[in-house]
């Protein structure tokens, strides 16, 4: 529960969106941060985008509550703009330690925005579906839910690099 730390997005939240699923998966899904329907939850990917997640996750051979799923803000930035460098750097000590107790052997940063948080300069459509190291984690970024339910192409590329999942975490 939140008592107020007095940060305007915690502050102006229904409810914050710390993440959910198995304390010990072996993947973690950080999207970039909640939207309408996730605020009201108090859930992440819980909207239009979340439905689509859950698809690939059936696509991936897992289930949600095989993996554990969170974002790297944790409240909605209002108007589901994007979050600031201060938005970012006020939630990041929250998803370090949850990235530390997990300890995933796969992080699926899900969108460029995400990616840009774990692998700075790095191009989603350059990288996406493929093990990338960096810092000492395994990444294997996905394109987020939200573009493929605007480009049926897209969408396709993400279903393919759902199914190329299970053969990433078997050598992983
Ligand atoms: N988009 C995100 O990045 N995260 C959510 O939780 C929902 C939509």
């Amino acid at each position: 529960m939140h008592r107020g730390c007095g940060f305007p997005i915690c502050e102006s939240a229904t409810h914050i969106v710390p993440g959910e699923g198995d304390p010990a998966a072996a993947v973690m899904l950080v999207g970039e941060a909640p939207g309408a329907s996730e605020d009201l939850e108090g859930r992440p990917f819980v909207g239009r985008s979340g439905k689509l997640l859950d698809e690939l996750l059936v696509e991936a051979g897992l289930a949600r509550a095989d993996v554990f799923i969170t974002n790297v803000v944790k409240a909605r930035p209002p108007g589901n703009r994007d979050p600031t460098a201060a938005e970012v750097a006020h939630h990041r000590p929250w998803l370090l330690r949850q990235l530390e107790l997990i300890a995933p052997r796969v992080v699926i940063p899900v969108g460029r925005h995400a990616l840009s948080h774990f692998a700075p300069g790095r191009k989603i459509s350059e990288v996406h579906g493929a093990p990338l190291e960096h810092a000492g984690r395994r990444l294997v970024p996905w394109y987020h839910p939200a573009a493929a339910l605007r480009s049926p192409r897209l969408r396709e590329t993400l279903v393919e690099d759902a199914r190329a999942l299970p053969g990433i975490l078997a050598s992983a």
